[in-house]
């Protein structure tokens, strides 16, 4: 059975105890709207959309979906902070740390990949979003071609080859002479 969820708006947490009594293939959608998102110490993702599915599955929940939006790097050139946008597609495993039905803990999950619903059968999203949007951003960013911090110290591959060119030119020219 698919149910739609009303849409989550700058809250992560939802209580899935009525899903975790549902058989083994049955949905649940909804849409998340986040205005900010911590991602690490002065970094943050904005205006964060998602599109979210969570399935019953025999070990818990498999949560699926599209998330995008912007988030705040530093240039590896200029070291100014601009916006990055970013769209990634995404799922991840959340396991149940106790049994819906009789309230008895569960082992918990030696997979270090898998996500904990709490003993209130909340499921956060927040750790979910926030590794997948790390994941999507550039591992070095460079905020433009515009970009000021062009630095002559670092030259790009096409003057080094330039500069070999050179001198290869000027020992040549020594050679004919
Ligand atoms: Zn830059």
């Amino acid at each position: 059975m698919d149910l739609r969820l009303p849409n989550l708006a700058n809250d992560t947490v939802l209580n899935v105890a009525q899903l975790l009594k549902q058989p083994v293939g049955a949905t649940r959608t909804f849409q998340i709207h986040l205005q900010r998102l911590t991602l690490d110490e002065g970094q943050w993702a904005r205006d964060v959309e998602a599109n979210i599915r969570l399935t019953r599955f025999e070990a818990g929940i498999l949560v699926d979906g599209e998330v995008a939006g912007v988030a705040n790097v530093q240039c590896v050139r200029c070291l100014n902070e601009f916006d990055q946008p970013y769209r990634s597609v995404f799922d991840g495993e959340f396991r149940p740390s106790v049994d819906v039905r009789t309230g008895v803990p569960m082992a918990a999950p030696e997979d270090d990949d898998v996500f904990i619903i709490d003993h209130n059968h909340e499921l956060d999203l927040a750790p979910l979003l926030r590794q997948v949007i790390i994941l999507a951003l550039p591992m070095r960013p460079v905020c433009g071609e515009q970009c000021a911090g062009f630095q002559p110290e670092f030259p790009a591959a096409e003057d080094e080859v330039d500069d070999r060119f050179a001198v290869l030119r000027t020992l040549l020219d020594e050679g004919t002479e």
